[in-house]
């Protein structure tokens, strides 16, 4: 079995739905409030154990009622959570306040996501034994350099997803073997407008790049290949919360057990189909006989 490593975030989406997101000042009642466990690093953990890998999951919780419940939800997938500490204080929460035009607000709290700003004992081996190491920018970049630095000296593949979009360091960026942005992340750190110049773009700095675009599909370039566009498959979406993490964890897993490029996109192309036509992040992605069920 692969076994793919993630670095990152876990937090708590404190959601709030409303008709009419209050102005400064203004005390309003709103409809319903949800508790959904999130962070770009959990997802991925999930998408990826899902998708059929053994995952471990380095990062921290809060010794909180949330950090249990975050905890509770790795290895509810099937994630290893021994690398996942509890720190003293809150866990990370995100708190999200969604109006009835789908228009949404967000303000991060990054609680013990905030601690994961090195590695602890134990890291380097387990991320020394993975396939691949998965991270995102939801951790302080310090922890982001160091995982690289790991995988990088024991061969290791790295994956990098550019969010929340940031400029990356050089001494980072030397290390990540496939950049993961969505379209709006890869205009961001390019400043091209149109996808492809965008990705031919970050190929000068990395190896490998996929672009997500959304329900379009992907575009794959790496250095001395012909660059491919993968279409997404033509479904009804209802929420496509967390289906960039879904085709990382995919994609990921694919390209751990050699499958060939294209079939590897195409398959987390489909692991993504699947989450979006289902409510929730991490809920909502699919289980390895599905994805084989939608790729076939
Ligand atoms: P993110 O969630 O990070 O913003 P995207 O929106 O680009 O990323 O979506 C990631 C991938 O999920 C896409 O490349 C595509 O394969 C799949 N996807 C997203 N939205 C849809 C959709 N409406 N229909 C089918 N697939 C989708």
């Amino acid at each position: 079995m692969t076994h793919i490593v993630v670095l990152g975030s876990t937090n708590m989406d404190l959601v709030t739905y409303v008709a009419k997101a209050p102005q400064s000042g203004e005390t309003v009642t709103g409809r319903e409030f949800r508790t959904i466990p999130g962070g770009k690093g959990s997802n991925q953990a999930i998408a990826a154990a899902r998708a059929g890998a053994t995952v471990s999951m380095i990062g921290a919780v809060g010794n909180d009622a949330f950090g249990l419940r975050l905890r509770d939800t790795l290895e509810h997938s099937g994630v290893d959570t021994d690398f996942l500490r509890t720190v003293e204080g809150p866990s990370g929460t995100a708190h999200i306040v969604v109006d009835d035009g789908g228009a949404n607000s967000i303000v991060v709290i990054p609680g013990a996501n905030g601690t994961v700003d090195h590695l602890s004992p134990g890291d380097e081996g387990v991320i020394a034994s993975a396939d691949a190491l998965l991270m995102q920018l939801e951790i302080p970049s310090a922890a982001v350099v160091a995982g690289a630095e790991a995988a990088h000296r024991h061969g290791v593949r790295t994956v990098l997803t550019p969010s929340p979009v940031q400029p990356l360091a050089p001494e980072l960026l030397a290390m990540v073997d496939l950049l993961v942005p969505n379209e709006y992340e890869a205009v961001t750190l390019t400043g091209r407008t149109d996808p492809r110049e965008a990705a031919a773009a970050l190929l000068d700095l990395v190896p490998e790049v996929v672009v997500t675009l959304g329900a379009t599909g992907s575009l794959y370039l790496a250095r001395g290949v012909e660059p491919l566009v993968i279409p997404a498959p033509k479904v009804t979406a209802v929420d496509s919360t967390g289906a960039g993490d879904t085709f990382v964890g995919a994609l990921a897993v694919a390209l751990a057990e050699e499958k060939p490029v294209r079939e590897a996109l195409s398959w987390a192309a489909a692991a993504a189909a699947i989450s979006v036509q289902r409510p929730g992040a991490s809920v909502s992605m699919p289980y390895r006989p599905e994805i084989d069920a939608q790729f076939t």
